[in-house]
């Protein structure tokens, strides 16, 4: 769905559309019954509700981002309140501070350490309970993920893992470093649309769609 087509975008939940995993948030949020769209230029954040900034290449984001003036764009809504969730990449261009790298938007006090597990094959799942978000396990999904290092004193940790934090939040920030969008579970894009003030209406009831399938994105890239 393309934002012009949406009428009352304060309900709604932009997807930063600029590269990286950005269908198969679309397809989760269409899968609780929420709106959710692609953003790519000034106009569209106005009145969002929140934003997911999906995983990708956090360079390449990071350039993109600078490239068509969207630093100050999106830092600005989020004065105005807009709530904002990385994953993986999305999380390290939130992070007041990345190991050896210069920080992006730099808003939310976390410590982050790029590519921490290694190299793409050293990419895993795994699954976690995560009280605050789901009753039962949920299924995680790393990607050449970041490890979160440390977090400031008005972070929340949500998840713990051996030596390193996978997912946090503050009032208005929400990240983890594993990626829901590619695995069935809508349990986290059910909590960061609660943190919204959006209600998910979709009839999946608990935290797995099981009619989700890896390939169910590209149904929704047709459609948008
Ligand atoms: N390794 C990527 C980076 O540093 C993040 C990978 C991901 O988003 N899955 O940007």
């Amino acid at each position: 769905m393309s934002l012009h087509l949406v009428k009352d975008t304060s309900a709604a939940i932009g997807v930063l559309d600029l590269q990286g995993g950005v269908y198969e948030h679309l397809d989760h949020l269409e899968r609780l019954g929420i709106t959710g769209c692609r953003v790519k230029q000034e106009g569209d954040f106005n009145n969002l509700a929140g934003l997911i900034i999906p995983g990708g290449e956090s360079t390449c984001l990071k350039r993109l981002l600078d490239t068509f003036g969207l630093t100050q764009v999106i830092r600005r809504h989020y004065q105005r309140g807009m709530k904002i969730w990385g994953t993986c990449a999305g999380a390290i261009l939130l992070a007041k501070k990345v190991v050896n790298d210069e920080p992006c938007l730099g808003l939310m006090d976390i410590e982050i350490e790029r590519n921490s597990f290694g190299s793409q094959l050293d990419s895993f799942t795994a699954e976690a309970l995560m009280p605050e978000v789901a009753a039962e396990p949920i299924p995680l999904t790393f990607i050449r993920a970041p490890k979160i290092l440390r977090a400031g004193k008005n972070v929340e940790i949500l998840l713990e893992m051996d030596d390193y934090i996978a997912a946090a939040e503050n009032e208005n920030i929400l990240v983890t470093v594993f990626h829901p969008e590619l695995t069935g579970c809508l349990a986290l894009h059910r909590y960061f649309a609660q943190k919204c003030g959006i209600k998910a209406t979709g009839s999946v009831s608990g935290s797995v769609d099981s009619r989700w399938q890896s390939h169910s994105w590209t149904r929704r890239a047709r459609i948008v």
